[in-house]
């Protein structure tokens, strides 16, 4: 019954301590998934910008690069081209005949070159500083030369780039150069798309010269590596959580393997210990009753059967403490076979034992529940009368002496007759117990000397000094 309780909780505790665990693992993983996954699209978020902002000053550099070269080229035309005519120097007049030839040839170099991405160049004349209608004049255009002449308005509205012109010239006009955004229509692309400008302003000629390239192109590509990217993540992910939950699974499975081995080897520990409990039970039970039976035996008289007189003297001394404590009365008688001698002597040692055995009987029948007979010597018998005191002692005793008296005992066809004499003392406080059963003693010698088959009283003992 105990082995089963402890195993029935040993697997409860088990199954607690699974869950648990279970639990903490989900917990763990969820929150370490999340955070890392979360970290590692973070950075990604960050690299691209990064990336984004990188593209943009390169393409920013190189824009700036182009147009500084052309009009490095324009400076160095006009020093060659002075060379070439012997152009005096302070003479205005053959100065801007000179200039003219490298505006007409700069015009040419600006029209016709063509940078890496399909990218061109352009260049506006300055007309009017404060800008305004007219303001300036197309001299020359990679992709649209048809527009050379035009003039050009800083209040130019079409749509999208209202501005554009405005914030060209303020920028110039300020610093002498400026980067600026504006929409513009793309090769063999419906909607205009958004380009990056550098222009300068080439101030002896109140030229300014421009480039751009669509940057339409670096966000489309940034778009594209992200895509890239947060796809590879994503798989990254999936495979993570795929290798994650098998790692999880395996560990899983080798823990319960483990605690089922263990819980086998402890059931079959439970089962030994269910077992030798049983027989350790069962042997206990064998001593125990054993025991109670040599107790019996020690405390009991073989002839009689009634209890022998250690065990007697054993329930005296109890009662004694017991009358101590409460005050309550109680008597002894001491009872003897009249004549017993003679049984022996006439009929031979058995039927002197059938006697015994006849007498023990009847006294035994006739004491209460509370009281108690024993065999005190060879045919001599003490009664404990419980609670009484010495008139209901005497009635008591009387009541066995008649049924000492009614006992039939028949010896061939001879029915013999049996009788005992009663001494019995009440218990006075304070007085041993041997002169308690020596004073009942002496009331029964009384009874035999008065002719027997009588119950005698013992007079209260002596006062102490
Ligand atoms: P009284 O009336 O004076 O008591 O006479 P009595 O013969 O009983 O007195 P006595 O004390 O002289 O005799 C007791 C006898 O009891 C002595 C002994 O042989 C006998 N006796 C004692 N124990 C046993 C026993 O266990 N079995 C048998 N058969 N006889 C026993
Ligand atoms: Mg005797
Ligand atoms: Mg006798």
């Amino acid at each position: 019954m105990h082995a089963i309780r402890q195993r029935s909780e040993a697997a409860k505790v088990r199954r607690t301590f699974y869950s648990i665990s279970l639990l903490i693992v989900i917990v763990v993983f969820i929150v370490f998934t999340t955070s890392h996954f979360t970290s590692l699209k973070r950075q990604n978020d960050e690299s691209f910008k990064r990336l984004e902002e990188l593209m943009v000053t390169m393409t920013k550099v190189y824009l700036k690069d182009t147009v500084s070269r052309t009009l490095a080229d324009i400076d160095l035309e006009r020093k060659m081209i002075r060379l070439d005519l012997q152009v005096a120097a302070g003479d205005a007049e053959a100065e801007s005949r000179a200039d003219e030839l490298v505006k007409a040839r700069s015009i040419v170099r600006i029209r016709e070159t063509r940078l890496i991405e399909d990218g061109y160049l352009w260049a506006s004349e300055l007309l009017t500083p404060a800008g305004g209608r007219d303001y300036a004049r197309r001299i020359a255009h990679g992709r649209y030369p048809d527009s050379e002449g035009t003039l050009l308005s800083t209040e130019a509205s079409s749509g999208l780039n209202a501005s554009q012109y405005r914030e060209e010239l303020d920028g110039l006009l300020a610093d002498g150069e400026v980067y600026y955004t504006y929409y513009t229509p793309k090769n063999g692309e419906p909607l205009p798309s958004r380009m990056l400008v550098y222009a300068a302003l080439y101030p002896d000629f109140s030229w300014i010269v421009a480039t751009g390239v669509y940057i339409d192109d670096i966000e489309r590509t940034i778009l594209l590596e992200r895509k890239i990217a947060e796809a590879d993540l994503e798989a990254n992910a999936a495979s993570s959580i795929t290798t994650l939950v098998l790692a999880l699974l395996a560990v899983l499975g080798l823990v319960i393997a483990v605690d089922q081995a263990t819980a086998r080897v402890i059931a079959a520990s439970y089962e030994r210990i269910t077992a030798t409990e049983k027989a350790l039970r069962v042997e206990k039970a064998r001593v125990e009753e054993a025991y109670s039976m040599m107790k019996e035996l020690a405390e009991r008289d073989e002839l009689t059967g009634l209890r022998n007189r250690r065990s007697g003297a054993n329930r005296l001394a109890l009662e004694n403490a017991r009358s101590s404590r409460s005050s309550a009365p109680f008597c002894v008688a001491i009872g003897d076979i009249d004549h017993f001698k003679a049984f022996n002597d006439l009929h031979g040692h058995e039927t002197g034992d059938l006697v015994l055995k006849h007498v023990a009987g009847a006294v035994e029948r006739s004491v209460r529940m509370e009281d108690m007979a024993a065999r005190w010597g060879g045919e001599e018998f003490l009664i404990l009368l419980s609670g009484d005191s010495l008139p209901a002692a005497l009635e008591a005793s009387d009541r066995i002496r008649k049924a000492v008296s009614a006992e039939a005992v028949t010896v061939g066809t001879e029915r013999l007759h049996i009788s005992m004499t009663i001494g019995v003392a009440e218990f006075a406080k304070g007085e041993p117990i041997d002169e308690l059963i020596a004073r009942a003693d002496a009331a029964m010698y009384k009874g035999k000397a008065a002719g027997r088959d009588i119950v005698v009283a013992a007079p209260p003992p002596r006062a102490r000094s």
